[in-house]
């Protein structure tokens, strides 16, 4: 059984600020350790339902937030950046399921943490006409490519956010959001077993296969610039549909893939990163 997990940070246990997920931060150095235990805790609870082979994408801002000697031997690791994928590089229909750590509810979610892929720059991505954040873009690029996402872990909101897209996921709540820099903890430890536990038992129930996407799909963004919305256009295939709103149609691998490079340009034109 191989396993592909998506790794990010903001939904991670114990974190609720910018200062613990970003590099620089004043506790971003613990943060990145408490992302490991996450992490580990996922793997432990696939090795548990048998699985053979456990690749992790490190999802967040430099996508070298994991240290490789933190990582559960049993787990193979991808890192650094760019990707032409993102939060989904090295996905591929031999994963039979994927599994979301540390995920965060989309941008205007009273989630902690909440943001979609660029902090101040997108104000709201749509799928067909439906709002959708990370945690949906990922689920639906996903089943695109044939492999379901099983579980979740992340603050309230965003298991809330997972379930109303797909109502199948297993998800984890290792935090309980009571504004966007603010949660109340899980213990470390019981989250941790709450992980384990949940995807071990996500991976042995029957897996439905991955709901495939309307194809083509449209995405839709809207940016906080509208320099950044002028500018798009410029590549084939996109269109804008008011001073600050591009987007897209096509089939969702490829619109995943080329919504990657608009966050390229987008944080070219405005000197902000994409960080995931
Ligand atoms: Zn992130």
């Amino acid at each position: 059984m191989r396993i592909y997990v998506s790794a990010d940070m903001e939904g991670i246990t114990g974190l609720v600020d910018a200062d613990d997920v970003q590099p620089g931060g004043r506790d971003y150095e613990r943060g990145r350790r408490m992302m490991a235990q996450d992490v580990n805790a996922a793997v432990r609870g696939a090795v548990a339902a048998g699985a053979t082979d456990i690749l992790v994408n490190d999802a967040h801002g430099p996508m070298r937030n994991l240290l490789p000697e933190d990582l559960d031997p049993a787990a193979r690791l991808i890192r650094g950046r760019p990707k032409h994928m993102s939060m989904l590089e090295g996905l591929t229909p031999e994963h039979d399921a994927m599994v979301c750590v540390g995920y965060h509810t989309r941008a205007g979610a009273l989630g902690v943490l909440s943001h979609s892929f660029m902090g101040h720059e997108i104000e709201d991505i749509w799928l067909d006409g439906r709002p959708v954040g990370e945690i949906g873009l990922a689920h639906a690029t996903a089943a695109a490519i044939g492999v379901p996402v099983v579980a979740l872990t992340g603050d309230d909101r965003a298991c809330a956010e997972m379930t109303a897209w797909d109502a199948g996921v297993t998800t984890v709540p290792v935090k309980y959001a009571r504004d966007r820099f603010a949660a109340e903890l899980r213990p470390a430890d019981e989250a941790h077993a709450a992980i384990e536990k949940a995807v071990a038992a996500a991976l042995r129930a029957p897996r439905p296969t991955a709901a495939a996407q309307a194809d083509p799909a449209t995405l839709t963004v809207r940016w906080q610039s509208a320099s950044v919305a002028a500018t798009l256009p410029g590549i084939p295939g996109v269109t804008s549909t008011d001073s600050r709103t591009v987007q897209a149609r096509g089939d969702l691998p490829s619109l995943y893939r080329q919504f990657v490079v608009w966050m390229r340009v987008a944080a070219s034109l405005t000197n902000q990163p994409p960080y995931c």
